[in-house]
């Protein structure tokens, strides 16, 4: 009975809604509507509970946690979220609403266990095909933006961008998130050191709060909910419309691998890359970089295949390299000088020499072409952890954990383990979201794909790494944190905290949203 205990002290008639719900979700398999509040007949009828949606609801991306809620709701239109939250906060004891965009989390963030999960796709057919709308002007681009639905995908945002000439302008390396989904987290990528991460390129949200309101707010209006839900881990309320930044789109792209032996030349180059961010600054357009330990298939499928041996060889003489991916961006009228202007960039680069790549893709090829998996449901449980990392530690990272963890444990594994500095002018530290205290600071990820097997060994191996960092002192930062205690929440967003929760106060009193996260819950 514990599942059901949310809802003890409501109403008789609620109770017995309640009851219709437990028959209907334990006879009915197929998609079907339950009644199991007292609300409108527009909500009702769109609260789905049958075994399957509601299974579908308990998984994610990271294929470990299941949390089953009561009911889905399909929403037809934002007023009914909004009506959801209402009656939530109507009873005496709430129970728990999660937005679910593509449920491209790993540790369960988007669900909500006997609570309501809304799945936001189903505003897609509320929106008849303008889910993104473009605002081109044609005086300087550079001021164009999106309007975009929450639960829109990146792509189709690029997709739609691209028919006007015009493109986001900092992305993630996988496309197939939803915008409300990465903008309460971040959004890091390639061009996060020129131009912040995804939520530092919103001028615009929606927002429906934790008591059922719908908010307009900006940076000048409302701001206290704007830089709040920004990084906000979805507490204080679902983003159902974010004006995105749009900037003029190049069509094609000079990606580039560059391959280290020497931790410190690797670093030391990617700083200097990053140095170079402002918009016009004949730089690069994006700064990434991982390591290669093991010969992962996505990995190497950049190289020449004729390469691929004396690769081998060298990483075989020094155990782990570190591959440099830089872009350049260009179009027709520059791609007499493109060459050129690579060739400059990387002169006095210390990687090994003769170990240099490239390649030319369409603009839209390079931003889909991430060594992350893309759609649907990977092939086995996920093991992940994302950290960033004071740019003036890193080389104990490298140290402590890249060879005295990883490469020594030699786990065999599909994934990718990324490190790559951005620039903290580039974030707003109004905004929610956890950073370390350093002008440079990395994302270092380490994302494996287990069996269920060896999952455990895989998280053993992440714990491990979290208490080095902690045992040595480095100020670091999760990204897309992991559950954690109250305690560890609260060490988390450090001098953030105070504010963090007094916004929860003002927003979501009754603590409804976003369960999934556990920093209330
Ligand atoms: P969901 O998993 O559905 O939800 C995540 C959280 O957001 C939940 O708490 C949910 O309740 C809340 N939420 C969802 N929609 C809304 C909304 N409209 N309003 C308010 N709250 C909402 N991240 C990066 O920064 N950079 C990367 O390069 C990157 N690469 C990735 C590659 C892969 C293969 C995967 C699986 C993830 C990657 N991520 C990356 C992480 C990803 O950005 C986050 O997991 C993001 O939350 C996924 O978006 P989603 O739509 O799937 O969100």
């Amino acid at each position: 009975m514990a599942r059901f205990s949310i809802l003890e002290n409501v109403s008789l008639i609620l109770l017995i809604n309640l009851v219709i719900l437990m028959l209907t979700n334990a006879i009915i398999t197929t998609h079907h509507p339950c009644s199991a509040f007292h609300a409108s007949t527009e909500i009702s009828n769109n609260l789905v509970c049958d075994n399957v949606t509601l299974t579908l609801a308990s998984t994610d991306f990271g294929l470990t946690i299941h949390e089953k809620p009561l009911a889905v709701l399909e929403p037809t239109s934002i007023t009914e979220i909004s009506e959801l939250i209402k009656v939530s906060n109507s009873l005496s004891t709430p129970f728990t609403i999660a937005a679910r965009g593509q449920a491209h989390s790993v540790h369960g963030q988007a669900m909500a266990r006997e609570g309501i999960v809304v799945n936001m796709t189903h505003l897609n057919g509320y929106r008849h095909g303008k889910g993104v709308v473009i605002f081109r002007d044609e005086k300087d681009p550079w001021n164009s933006y999106a309007d975009v639905g929450g639960e829109q995908v990146w792509s189709d945002v690029l997709n739609a961008a691209l028919e006007y000439g015009l493109t986001p302008l900092s992305w993630t390396d996988n496309l197939f998130t939803s915008v409300g989904g990465t903008l309460v987290n971040a959004g890091v990528g390639g061009q996060t050191f020129k131009f912040g991460p995804q939520i530092a390129n919103v001028y615009e949200l929606d927002v429906i709060t934790g008591k059922g309101v719908l908010v307009t707010c900006s940076a000048k209006r409302k701001s206290k909910l704007f830089y709040g839900v920004l990084g906000g881990l979805g507490q204080f309320g679902i983003i159902t419309r974010a004006r995105i930044a749009l900037g003029p789109a190049y069509t094609k792209v000079k990606s580039l691998r560059l391959l280290y032996s020497d931790f410190s030349a690797y670093s030391k180059d990617q700083e200097y890359l990053i140095s170079l961010n402002g918009r016009n600054d004949n730089a690069f357009d994006a700064v990434e970089g991982f390591l290669m330990i093991n010969q992962w298939p996505n990995i190497i499928s950049f190289f020449p295949t004729q390469d691929l041996p004396r690769i081998n060889s060298l990483l075989a003489q020094h155990n782990i390299l570190y591959v440099l991916e830089l872009a350049k961006y260009y179009d027709n009228s520059t791609q007499d000088q493109i060459d050129q202007d690579v060739e400059r960039l990387v002169t006095g680069l210390k990687y090994v020499p003769t170990f240099k790549y490239e390649k030319d893709v369409l603009y839209q090829n390079f931003l889909h072409s991430s060594e992350n998996p893309g759609q649907g449901l990977p092939g086995g449980p996920q093991s992940w952890l994302d950290i960033f990392v004071p740019g003036s530690r890193i080389s104990d990272i490298n140290e402590g954990v890249f060879n005295n963890i990883i490469f020594k444990q030699n786990l065999t594994a599909n994934g990718i383990i990324l490190a790559f500095p951005m620039n903290r002018t580039k974030w707003n530290d109004k905004m929610s979201v956890a950073i370390p205290d350093e002008q440079v600071f990395y994302l270092v990820s380490v994302l494996q794909e287990a069996t269920y097997d060896t999952l455990k060994t895989f998280d053993e191996q992440k714990n491990q790494i979290l208490e080095f960092c902690k045992d040595s002192g480095i100020g670091i930062k999760q990204y897309l944190p992991r559950n954690k205690t109250h305690e560890e929440w609260i060490q988390h967003f450090g001098s953030k905290w105070q504010n963090f929760k007094d916004t929860k106060n003002k927003f979501d009193p009754k603590r409804i949203l976003a369960p999934g996260q556990g920093i209330f819950n």
